[in-house]
């Protein structure tokens, strides 16, 4: 069965770079150091397209030779907010392009008797509803940690926000798009479908391992 992702407000990234990285982080046998330096080159050129409509202001400054109005990034310093653990790794890379960004977390588990995600930590920056805040996860696969995450968000009181992944698959984009359809999502990738286990498949297997060596 298709998906309808069109009521989705969905852009998919795909940048040949983008997709050979892609393919290098997919196969099983790409160690974690490789994984996760692949995964930052991957935030950055994603983060170039994220933030391509970032406001802009004209200030005065001058060159040796004359003084110009020039372009500068306008407003406050804008959020990253990672979903605790694999959210970090896309969080580096974004960092990278934008070291004054300020950061938040949001740890979430997911309640064995329920299945629903619990929050275990949470700290965002102040003034958060004068930010561009960017929300990151490298899998959008049930969507349920990522609806929970830009909920606690918006309940800090965060307006302006983004959704930024690696993959996704179709039947999690239904899901975050029907609970924060004011959310744009960004992904380099839409996979085939969720497995019994709410794995993505084709997929990467578990970011977080993948990341961080732990299996
Ligand atoms: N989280 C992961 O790390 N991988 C998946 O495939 C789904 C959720």
């Amino acid at each position: 069965m298709t998906i309808d992702l069109s009521k989705a407000d969905l852009t998919l990234i795909d940048h040949p770079l983008i997709q050979h990285k892609l393919t290098l982080m997919r196969d099983e046998k790409t160690a974690a150091a490789v994984f996760r330096q692949l995964l930052r080159e991957i935030a950055h050129l994603m983060t170039y397209e994220v933030l391509r409509d970032l406001p802009m202001d004209q200030v005065e400054i001058t060159t040796p030779l004359e003084t110009i109005q020039s372009p500068k990034l306008a407003g406050k310093k804008l959020c990253f907010i990672s979903i605790l653990r694999a959210g970090n790794g896309l969080l580096e890379g974004m960092l990278d392009l934008v070291p004054s960004a300020r950061v938040g977390h949001v740890g979430l588990y997911r309640d064995p008797e329920t299945l629903r995600p619990v929050e275990y930590y949470k700290k965002l920056p102040r003034a958060i509803e004068d930010r561009l805040c960017i929300v990151v996860d490298p899998m959008l696969a049930t969507g349920h940690s990522a609806v929970a995450a830009v909920q606690k968000v918006k309940d800090a009181g965060a307006i302006n926000i983004k959704f930024v992944c690696l993959l996704t698959a179709p039947e999690g984009v239904v899901v975050f798009a029907a609970a924060h359809p004011d959310v744009p999502i960004y992904t380099a990738a839409i996979d085939r479908e969720l497995n019994d286990h709410g794995y993505i498949l084709p997929g990467l297997g578990d970011a977080g391992d993948r990341i961080y060596g732990t299996k």
